[in-house]
Formats: structure tokens, sequence, C-alpha cells
């Protein structure tokens, strides 16, 4: 069945997606399912991040330790890079696909994330996904040490220290309300992850605070 999961379904439909102008690639790029390569390993990872068009991201994996104590850990994989990201970017403000173009998404359907392929146009605009995007991340287990010595080439650091780095940039991102070319969902996203962010990495979050201006709405709502 490969990336396509069902039979005789629409996967496309530019009609719909023009009426809604590309709603979903204005929020982030789509996320490459391990099913996307035939084969993972150094020499293709290294290929397809080096077309410039693919970054390392990572999701949260938060765990409670006890009252008032929890930890945040980045779980790596791939997704089609965001408009003016990095090679790695394990954290930051989602914004608009670098691949959507014009007349919409550079690929044809078959050379298409799965992430975005598994997304289908609905007249109604409730788009729906035929598989837990969650459950698709998770299959990167296995390949997660490939993925931290990736970060460890392009960043030139481990992904502890990335990933700490990534969460500064974002608080000040947010505090100063930098939010060209982010859309309103996702601005809702990331304060709602702010509580925990500043919770578990209090050291990022004075230094950024120190960074940017006192007078920074954000900080005050806080
Ligand atoms: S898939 Fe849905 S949300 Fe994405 S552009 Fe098409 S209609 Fe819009
Ligand atoms: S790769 Fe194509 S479908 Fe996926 S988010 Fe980018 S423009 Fe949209």
């Amino acid at each position: 069945m490969g990336k396509f999961r069902g039979i005789n379904m629409e996967y496309e439909n530019k009609d719909i997606c023009r009426v809604c102008k590309k709603k979903c690639c204005k929020k982030c790029g789509c996320d490459y399912y391990v099913e996307d390569f035939e084969v993972i390993n150094k020499e293709s990872m290294i290929k397809i991040l080096d077309t410039g068009n693919v970054s390392v991201v990572s999701s949260m994996v938060i765990k409670d330790l006890k009252k008032e104590e929890r930890t945040i850990t980045p779980f790596l994989y791939l997704r089609a890079r965001n408009v003016g990201r990095d090679v790695i970017d394990l954290l930051s403000l989602k914004r608009q696909c670098l691949m959507l173009k014009k007349d919409g998404c550079s690929y044809s359907l078959k050379d298409r994330p799965s992430g975005g392929v598994n997304f289908i146009p609905q007249e109604d605009f409730k788009c729906k996904r035929c598989d837990d995007p969650l459950e698709e991340i998770r299959k990167w287990e296995p390949y997660q040490n490939l993925l931290y010595k990736m970060v460890r080439r392009y960043a030139h650091m481990s992904v502890d220290e990335r990933f700490k780095l990534d969460v500064l940039n974002l608080f000040v991102d947010i505090l100063n309300e930098n939010f060209e070319g982010v859309v309103e969902e996702e601005i809702k996203d990331v304060l709602s992850c702010l509580t925990n962010l500043s919770m578990c990495f209090p050291e990022e979050f004075e230094c950024a605070k120190r960074k940017c201006l006192l007078t920074s709405k954000v900080l005050r709502s806080i």
C-alpha cells in the first residue's frame, strides 16, 4: 500500500485547496514517514538533508517526575523545511513550507512526504487524515541515534545543546512577538506550551527575558 493508505481515495483536489488558500502548508511543512525512504542510513539522510528542502525536527516528550517537576526531551524525525528555517530545526515557531509555491506543492503526489499525502482535502475544509500522525512519528524510534548524529554533523553540537539553544530562541521570538509569517493557530499552539517550557528551561527563560524588552505584552501576561 505504501504511502497511499486506501484504494479509490482522492488524495489530491487542487480546486478545494485553491479555495482554502493552502492553509495547512502555510502553517508548516508536512512530516516524512519512515516508509518514504527505501533505506534509512547515513547516506540516505545526508542526501535528503543536503537538498535544502528538509529539516531534522522534533516532537517534545514531556515527562512528569514529581510535583511541579517535569522534563522535556526532543524526539527526532524529518519534515519538509519551513521558510527561513535551518536544516536542524528542533524547536521554532512553525512557518510556511518552503515547497509551497504559487500553484501549490512543488512535489508531485508520488514524491510528496506522506504526512502531506495523507491529509485529504474535504469540501468543508475539515480535512481528514488516513493515519495517526503521532504513531507515524514514533516509527522513527529505531533511527534516533542516526538523527542525533545528523544534528552533530550539521549543527556541530549535541542534540541537548541545540535543543536548549532553540528553546532560548523560541522564548525570544515569543517575547518579542516576532510572529511574522506565523499563522494564528500556531501562535496559540506555541503559547499553550509556554508554561511547560519555562518550567523545564528556567535558565533559558530568564536569559530570554533579559534579552527582550520588558514591555513585551506576552511577558506581562505570564
Ligand atoms: S488539504 Fe485541506 S487544509 Fe490543506 S490546503 Fe487542502 S483544503 Fe486546505
Ligand atoms: S511538502 Fe507540499 S504538501 Fe507538504 S507542506 Fe509542503 S507544500 Fe504542503
